[in-house]
């Protein structure tokens, strides 16, 4: 990590949109955290963004989360909170709730719940007790450390059951998962993962869960906005609970939310608070508000069918760089490439030499390419290392981009994963700062 630089400047004006309403005050009470701050927004802005999770938010979003809502208590619901004064709070709570009840089609929502992690911590307290037993993607071909890592409390309270993709189709398979639930007779199966890039069959899930009396949670955290923007079918129909974090592809600020059917509101918001969560995040809450009316935009629609496109495209384009898409490609934001290809090609540096997952990471992030690495389906290289890269787009399609610039990434991309010992790496960094400045962050 780079050591943090002094504050390049102490004028609040040009800068304030994203930094709150005083920026000035930051940088006299705090200049090594202003720099910080400013740092960040310059990274932000010079590199190339290909993270699968993240996607940054709108002026209006991180206006509401730099507020003063911040400085509210308000432990409980609208209508009955613990504290005075919560008027103010109450109205933003109950317009994020309406908004994301409208958006998904949802009876029932809870906006509460501080990360991903933390709404899907609150569904199982909800729905299980520990020792129960959980039926969910394994770990290393795609799923959620809390759909039962061990080191997580999923892994830790619960009796979690792996389900596998297909070795050869790298597919969920179906019948293996009905067989899983046969055999194990889970409380609970979830769907929904962080590193599969196809689209979930909800009816076949929903027809497993019923044949063994399990709940069934599908766990939307990537896909949210993809779903909200109507580009990928909606799981709420079939599922009893959906979770799902705000800032993925969603596009709103850190945080997590749930939706449920309405027999099953009482017990998800208790999880929330009092079980799982203290005082919400009010100015979180607002924000969740703010990105759900955006999400509600005819823009966001065709925003969110780009962000597809754009994820196909750069899947074709890297497979033409010797990096093989996982399943054959993706029909959402991201791919997962495994960079051994296919038959014994994959990719090569100039001597010959393969390139592991990690490599390729640092290979990129020292060209100004953010991207992380990841497990391919049976990979047999270790966690720490992989042989795999997961790439997703909707960050460089909140900036503009479309097909012919994943071209250019794709070609970004090949050179510095080949690039062993850096050379290299300030030929990429210069044309990456090209293709970012034409597309600017923050503009
Ligand atoms: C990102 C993610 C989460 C957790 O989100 P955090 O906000 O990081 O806690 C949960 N489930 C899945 C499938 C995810 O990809």
């Amino acid at each position: 990590m780079s050591p943090v630089a002094a504050p390049r400047s102490t004028t609040a004006a040009p800068i304030a949109p994203f930094f709150g309403p005083d920026y000035g005050a930051l940088v006299r009470t705090d200049p090594q955290i202003a720099g910080v701050l400013l740092d960040e927004l310059e990274r932000q802005r010079g590199t190339l963004q290909l993270v699968a999770s993240e996607n940054p938010t709108s002026p209006a979003v991180l206006a509401a989360l730099g507020s003063v809502l911040s400085n509210k208590y308000a432990e409980g619901y609208p209508g009955r909170r613990y504290y005075g004064g919560c008027a103010q709070v109450d109205e933003a709570e109950r317009l994020a709730i309406e908004r994301a009840r409208a958006l998904f089609g949802a009876e029932h929502a809870n906006v509460q719940p501080h990360t991903g992690a933390a709404a899907n911590l609150a569904v199982y307290a909800a729905l299980l007790t520990p020792g129960d037993r959980v039926l969910a993607m394994a770990l290393q071909h795609g799923g959620h450390l809390t759909h039962g890592a061990q080191g997580n409390f999923s892994g830790t309270w619960f009796d979690t059951v792996g389900y596998p993709v297909g070795e050869q189709t790298e597919l969920i398979d179906y019948d293996k998962v009905r067989e899983a639930a046969r055999t194990h007779r889970p409380k609970l199966i979830i769907c929904g993962a962080t590193s599969y890039s196809r689209l979930i069959d909800y009816a076949a899930f929903r027809s497993i869960a019923d044949e063994v009396g399990a709940y069934l949670l599908v766990d939307a955290a990537h896909f949210a906005g993809l779903v909200a923007g109507r580009a990928i079918p909606s799981p709420v129909p079939y599922a009893d609970v959906v979770t799902f974090t705000t800032h993925k592809t969603l596009r709103g600020p850190r945080g997590g939310a749930i939706l449920c059917r309405a027999e099953l509101a009482s017990a998800i918001d208790r999880a929330v608070f009092p079980f799982a969560q203290g005082g919400p995040l009010m100015h979180a809450v607002a924000a969740k508000a703010v990105a759900f009316a955006e999400a509600a935009q005819p823009e966001f629609r065709a925003y969110a069918a780009q962000i597809v496109a754009n994820a196909r495209a750069l899947a074709a384009a890297l497979a033409r760089e010797g990096m093989r898409p996982v399943s054959g490609g993706t029909d959402t934001h991201l791919a997962v490439l495994d960079l051994r290809g296919a038959a014994g090609g994959g990719v090569r540096t100039a001597a010959g030499a393969k390139v592991t997952g990690r490599e390729a990471e640092l290979r990129c992030e020292r060209a100004g390419i953010m991207i992380n690495r990841s497990c391919v389906p049976y990979d047999s290289a270790k966690p720490m290392v992989t042989s795999g890269l997961r790439v997703g787009t909707a960050t460089v399609t909140t900036q503009g981009m479309r097909e012919p610039e994943m071209q250019r990434i794709a070609a970004l991309i090949g050179r510095a994963v080949r690039d062993a010992d850096g050379a290299g790496a300030p030929a990429v960094q210069k044309d990456v700062a090209e293709l970012v400045r034409e597309f600017p962050l923050y503009g």
